[in-house]
């Protein structure tokens, strides 16, 4: 099973305590998953089709509890859809159903035959109502990528306006969330796994949001050990330049100036760098007798270099 079906079945198990929430929680599901045609009596008929078996049994519990109403279910083989079950609940177009769809916003069909909505905060109780808004609104429309695939949770419309909707009420509670058109269908989409995380937890769905979270960790640690391993690989190369610049000068100097004659201490770390090229400079100073610090080390090369510098300059002078 997907994570998305894995979320949207977790959701579907939340109860809603106040009424104010569940008709929100519909409204959303309306307004992004429906389809409304005009019967000839002027009152219009509702469906909604969805994959997801628990969000078909949460629209139609949720219709009788708040209008009384039993939408009719059928559910089709769709050969698109890889042969998958999709279920359709339908809501027959009468005076009492044109009532409860008033009661969740629904105002006309638009020109372009768009649904018109009313906002949602005109019949939302509150931040309680914000939260099942979202809810209904994923369960809709909306997919999450599995954690371990990539940070990307959308909830996509063919209506501009919802879509607006819904990126402002993410903007409510503090989740930074982008809206885009792809083709004939508007998205709002967060890239942010805190974003993501904010969402699963504000919506109720905190089993989801525990597995989303491990898997997040793992992935950080993951990260931060493949960071170390390539600043250790930096390190390693600037390493390995540095001596390989100093072999250079080391070479020079024992053929143009000879070691006998460098002092006993410039001797010492000009031997032990040509016996060790792959050496930090850390274990090359434990090697001479008495040991040096790194600092010393690298004072002692540092004068090698000046040294073979002056070589340089003579040789390329003559
Ligand atoms: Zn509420």
């Amino acid at each position: 099973m997907s994570f998305s079906a894995l979320v949207k079945n977790e959701m579907c198990r939340i109860q809603n305590e106040d009424k104010c929430c569940a008709l929100c929680e519909i409204s959303a599901i309306l307004r992004l998953g429906a389809s409304f045609r005009r019967e000839e009596n002027g009152f219009f008929t509702t469906s909604i089709s969805t994959e997801n078996a628990a969000l078909a049994r949460r629209i139609i519990t949720d219709a009788v509890r708040l209008f009384d109403f039993h939408p009719s279910i059928a559910a089709e083989k769709r050969k698109k859809l890889r042969g998958h079950t999709v279920y359709i609940a339908e809501l027959k177009g009468t005076f009492a159903t044109g009532i409860a769809l008033g009661d969740m916003g629904f105002m006309e069909i638009g020109k372009e035959g768009n649904p018109l909505f009313s906002d949602i905060n005109e019949i939302a109780g509150g931040e309680c109502c914000n939260r099942a808004y979202l809810r209904g609104a994923f369960l809709a429309a909306g997919s999450i990528s599995a954690p371990d695939k990539g940070y990307h949770l959308e909830i996509t419309s063919a209506y501009p306006g919802e879509i607006d909707r819904v990126r402002s009420a993410m903007e409510s509670f503090g989740i930074k969330a982008k809206a885009t058109a792809r083709k004939n269908h508007y998205i709002c989409y967060i890239k942010e796994s805190e974003g993501i995380a904010d969402f699963l937890n504000l919506t109720g769905a905190h089993k989801s949001l525990l597995d989303f979270e491990n898997i997040r960790v793992l992935k950080d640690v993951r990260n931060n050990i493949n960071r170390a391993v390539n600043f250790e690989t930096a390190n390693l190369n600037k390493t390995v330049n540095a001596s390989i610049r100093q072999c250079d000068d080391i070479g020079l100097i024992e053929r143009y100036i000879g070691f006998g004659n460098l002092s006993k201490d410039l001797r010492a770390i000009a031997e032990a760098r040509l016996e060790n090229p792959e050496m930090s400079l850390d274990e090359l100073g434990k090697l001479l007798d008495p040991p040096l610090g790194k600092s010393g080390v690298s004072h002692r090369l540092e004068r090698l270099h000046r040294m073979a510098e002056g070589v340089r300059g003579r040789e390329s002078g003559t």
